[in-house]
């Protein structure tokens, strides 16, 4: 049992190497959305006073962890991957317990930090900077990455362990500390991952954890004036609030932030295929990732087609507890997330829209205790519904439609959102231009709008983010701050760009 929890599931916050409890004693709750009577564990309700210790310890240990080599420091992370894998099920079984999705899926959450533990080790060999010519004798010029120092990382709940792996991994194979501040519904899988760190070798201090509500955890770490870097992603609302704060501190601030996916069905397109990618694509996690597709814009001559097809399949799929065989959809995450869904349901049909299946929540023995709704397909809908432009972050679908390819695109690029696209085509030529002028930060091609990979950069435009990628060589970007090294062996003073006009 990680030395973070007594036989009672209390947990408490890792501070310097430590678990320590809340310094105001306080705790709160993390309950299975599937069986609100199982009760995951309590965790430290903590505020500015924790964060703040949390930082000193980061600081401290910033001291010592940015002289060790980079190449040691990946053997760490090398060594967490393998550990993870070791603990798969285990870690995997904690996560459906405290966040809903199915078993399959949280496994691939933690393949996806085995993923990243595994990249980012690799970069501990590389980190590579640049090396040019001076423009002067005797002189060499070169640039290196630095650590940012202390960074402060704030997580959501959908993807527990794959999105703290993505900050924590680059940040320290780069040589930075960190604080991380996971969301109040799945600390958990925080704890595991960074247990699992702590296993493979970490030393005290590099990585902390302090748990607790965004107003009272959260924002101090965004305030606190000795974290150098804050790696944010959650709901563009939160983001704004966040990224307004760093920026008043001059601080590097890295959002990933909402979206509102489209996946475009040209008359071309292989129909079996595209359901299996539009089931996947927006009843994966419940509808419930940044990237699910949330809207599908059919071409006219395949709408009717289509849509007869999606929501027989779509009617078939099977709800219930993740941790449960053959379940294929889980819970909503909390109350909150599905007074969310419902609320939209009711904005969509007041617009207007036409309700083809679903739109409820599940009641029954099998549901009973938990937060489930009904796979949910609106048709009918116009690109100016709000349901058409708001991200509602449930099992909920709103199916578009459109007579060429001018009009389809001109729909996916019209909301304020830019983060994944898709287009089932088996004409090259539509595909390529869909690549380049969807406004978006990912897009597929004959697969739905999820899926991404860790090293491929993940991000995306407009309100979805403010410009930082998170995997790929973006993350070690973010994580580095660029110095540029000039050596002069020449002897004598050499002055660059000076013009002394003869
Ligand atoms: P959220 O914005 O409510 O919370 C995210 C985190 O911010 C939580 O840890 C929360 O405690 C914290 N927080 C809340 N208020 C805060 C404050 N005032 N100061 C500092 N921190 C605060 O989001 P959520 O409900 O956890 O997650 C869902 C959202 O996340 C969706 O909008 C989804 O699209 C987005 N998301 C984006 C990506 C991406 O990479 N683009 C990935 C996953 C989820």
């Amino acid at each position: 049992m990680p030395d973070g929890k007594t036989k009672k599931a209390q947990h408490k916050n890792l501070i310097g190497g430590r678990w320590v409890a809340a310094r105001s004693g306080k705790s709160f709750e993390n309950r299975n959305p599937a069986d609100s009577s199982d009760l995951v564990g309590t965790f430290p309700a903590s505020a500015a006073e924790d964060v703040k210790d949390a930082v000193e310890a980061a600081r401290l240990a910033f001291q010592t962890w940015r002289l060790t080599p980079a190449p040691k420091r990946a053997e760490i992370l090398y060594r967490a991957g393998e550990l993870l894998g070791q603990r798969k099920e285990e870690y995997a079984q904690d996560m459906t317990r405290e966040m809903g999705k199915v078993l399959e899926e949280t496994r691939g959450d933690v393949q996806e930090a085995m993923d990243t533990a595994f990249y980012m080790a690799g970069e501990g060999r590389r980190l590579f900077g640049q090396t040019t010519p001076s423009e002067l004798q005797n002189k060499f010029a070169m640039s290196v990455r630095m650590p940012v120092g202390v960074c402060g990382m704030i997580t959501p709940w959908n993807f527990p362990m794959a999105i703290p792996s993505w900050k924590l991994f680059p940040a320290l194979v780069c040589g930075n500390t960190c604080v991380i501040k996971p969301a109040e519904d799945t600390p958990l899988s925080t704890y595991n991952l960074v247990q699992t760190l702590m296993d493979a070798g970490l030393p005290p201090g590099v990585a902390n954890i302090v748990t607790g509500f965004g107003p009272e955890a959260g924002a101090p770490l965004v305030e606190h004036p000795d974290v150098d870097a804050i790696s944010f992603t959650g709901s563009s609302e939160v983001g704004r609030m966040v990224g307004q704060t760093a920026a008043a501190n001059f601080k590097p601030c890295s959002l990933e932030m909402g979206g509102k996916n489209a996946m475009i069905l040209m008359d071309d397109a292989n129909l079996e295929l595209a359901i299996e990618g539009a089931l996947w694509g927006a009843f994966g996690t419940t509808g419930q990732r940044c990237t699910a597709t949330s809207r599908i814009l059919l071409h006219k001559k395949i709408a009717k087609q289509f849509t007869a097809m999606l929501v027989e399949r779509t009617e078939r799929l099977r709800v219930g507890n993740g941790l449960v065989k053959g379940v294929q959809v889980g819970p909503q995450v909390n109350a909150q997330q599905i007074d969310t869904t419902e609320r939209y349901v009711a904005i969509a049909l007041a617009e207007g829209a036409n309700l083809l299946t679903g739109g409820k929540r599940l009641k029954g023995r099998a549901h009973s205790n938990g937060h489930f709704f009904a796979p949910t397909i609106f048709s009918g809908v116009k690109p100016s519904m709000r349901i058409a432009q708001e991200e509602v972050f449930g099992p909920v679908v709103a199916l578009l439609q459109f007579s060429s390819f001018e009009e389809a695109i001109g729909i996916a690029n019209g909301i304020s959102y830019g983060l994944s696209t898709s287009i089932y085509t088996r004409d090259v030529n539509r595909a390529y231009r869909a690549m380049r002028d969807l406004e978006a930060g990912i897009t597929y091609v004959n697969a739905p709008t999820i899926g991404a990979e860790v090293h491929l950069p993940f991000g995306g435009v407009k309100q979805t983010g403010n410009g930082h990628r998170e995997g790929g060589t973006g993350a070690l970007d973010f994580y580095t701050t660029w110095k540029a090294v000039y050596v002069d062996y020449s002897d004598k003073l050499q002055r660059a760009q000076i013009d002394t006009g003869e």
